[in-house]
């Protein structure tokens, strides 16, 4: 507890200390300015406060920070799968533009597309379109 100080001693502590705070914010239990020199130090139970609210803050850093790596290595691997799908979708446009460029795969198609039978739409290509080198030559 506080006890009486002469007015000589007051003056004395009042002249100088700045607050010294501790890590929560309050002012250390060493403190001597005028606010604790004069009995208004933080109580057990503000420091016990203050003690939690420091945890509760710390804790919901370090989840905070685990939830952002996970988003981001989300977001990396998605990012990765849209690129993969975009080389293969222009893969197969490509792919689609060439088949449709070959007069015979165009015809076979518009064939088969018609219902002709498979042995009746290669033989109508191959009537159409002679080849000496074979079919398989795209
Ligand atoms: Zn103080």
């Amino acid at each position: 507890m506080q006890t009486r100080k002469s007015a000589k001693e007051l003056a004395i502590r009042f002249s100088g200390a700045a607050p010294k705070v501790d890590e929560f914010g309050l002012h250390a239990e060493d403190c001597a300015c005028v606010r604790c020199e004069a009995g208004y130090r933080p109580s057990a139970m503000q420091r016990d406060a203050a003690k939690r609210s420091a945890a509760a803050a710390a804790a919901a850093g370090a989840a905070g920070a685990r939830k952002a790596a996970k988003l981001a290595e989300a977001r990396e691997k998605i990012d990765a799968d849209v690129d993969f799908t975009r080389r293969r979708l222009a893969e197969l446009h490509a792919a689609h533009a060439a088949a449709d460029a070959d007069p015979r795969s165009k015809l076979f198609h518009e064939l088969r597309a018609k219902g002709v039978s498979l042995p009746d739409a290669l033989a109508e290509v191959d009537r159409q379109f002679p080849s000496d080198e074979g079919a398989d030559d795209v």
